[in-house]
């Protein structure tokens, strides 16, 4: 039995014929003499919303790149597929950016240019080369850029440039970059782990709005995959949770099933442990 088959009986709600839509099959990466993540196998079906939590080092990022394509699982690309895909093997360009989408802790906006340039580079993976750079002059599907600062609710800050703007600000232009993008899965690596409380809970209502948001791609249902460290957003926003540490998986569990008690033993604080400081701590301190 693959560790698939094991997933959709556990999974239970999902129907034991669908296919799932992200497969990793006994994937790993080695980095030099660092281990980056042990083989590991998950499957995760259309409209999950997939929370990742585990100390430091413990391979969230890792795991993420594989599924962005941005590294080669060591056993082949074939290892990770994402709709029958290996993100790794295809060329950034418009099949990847359809398929999956990557929104960092540092956000990966280009500093000097507006806030209207930076969404729409969200666009570049579905343009032509000369459509891209036309772009930079007179930008293309202005109005769709809007539209998504709007949603975010920064449409005023369209011809700002990013160095200006706070992180939650910030963070929006990199959600509404995104949106433009479009695709299928998206994949946040720590996306509030620099925001205040009250910032990230808007932050993330913002990414799983995506989830069900229909973009002009078509997609009805995204799947949203993401790296946090608070317990209370991810019961509140994500369905299920898996946690990482030492580069394995430690449990994966219904994300409503996860308590203060199960996320501090995974982080190794004790019972008497602060409930907020030391994890934001390690938030701050991870790379
Ligand atoms: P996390 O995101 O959970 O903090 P990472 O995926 O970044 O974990 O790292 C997992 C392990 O891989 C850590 O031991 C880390 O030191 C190692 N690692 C990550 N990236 C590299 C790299 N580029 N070179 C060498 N080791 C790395
Ligand atoms: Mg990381």
């Amino acid at each position: 039995m693959t560790a698939t088959g094991v997933r959709l009986r556990r999974a239970g709600e999902q129907s034991a014929v669908a296919k799932p839509l992200v497969a990793i099959e006994s994937a790993s990466k080695v980095y030099g003499t660092n281990r980056g993540l042990s083989p590991l196998s998950l499957a995760i079906h259309a409209g999950e919303r997939v929370a990742l939590v585990g100390p430091s080092g413990s391979g969230k990022t890792t795991l993420l790149r594989l599924l962005a394509g941005a590294l080669v699982p060591d056993e082949g690309p074939h290892a990770v597929t994402i709709d029958g895909k290996s993100p790794a093997n295809l060329k950034p360009g418009s099949e990847l950016a359809s398929l999956v989408g990557i929104v960092s802790q540092r956000f990966d906006l280009v500093p000097h240019l507006p806030v209207l340039h930076n969404v729409l580079a969200g666009r570049l993976g579905h343009w032509s080369l000369g459509r891209s750079i036309l772009s930079l002059v007179w930008p293309m599907d202005r109005r769709a850029a809007q539209l998504a600062l709007a949603r975010v609710g920064i449409a005023d800050k369209i011809n700002e440039r990013p160095g200006r703007l706070s992180g939650g600000e910030q963070q929006r232009v990199a959600i509404a970059r995104m949106m433009m993008q479009s695709p299928l899965v998206i994949l946040a690596d720590e996306p509030v782990a620099s925001l205040d409380p009250a910032r990230a809970e808007e932050v993330m209502e913002l990414l799983v709005g995506l989830v069900s948001w229909n973009g002009d791609n078509g997609a009805s249902q995204r799947t949203l995959i993401a790296s946090l460290h608070t317990a209370s957003l991810i019961r509140r926003h994500f369905t299920r949770v898996i946690g990482l540490r030492e580069s394995r998986v430690q449990f994966d569990l219904p994300a409503g099933d996860l308590t203060d008690a199960v996320l501090d033993e995974l982080y190794d604080l004790g019972d008497d442990a602060d409930r907020v400081e030391p994890l934001a701590g390690l938030a701050a301190r991870d790379g």
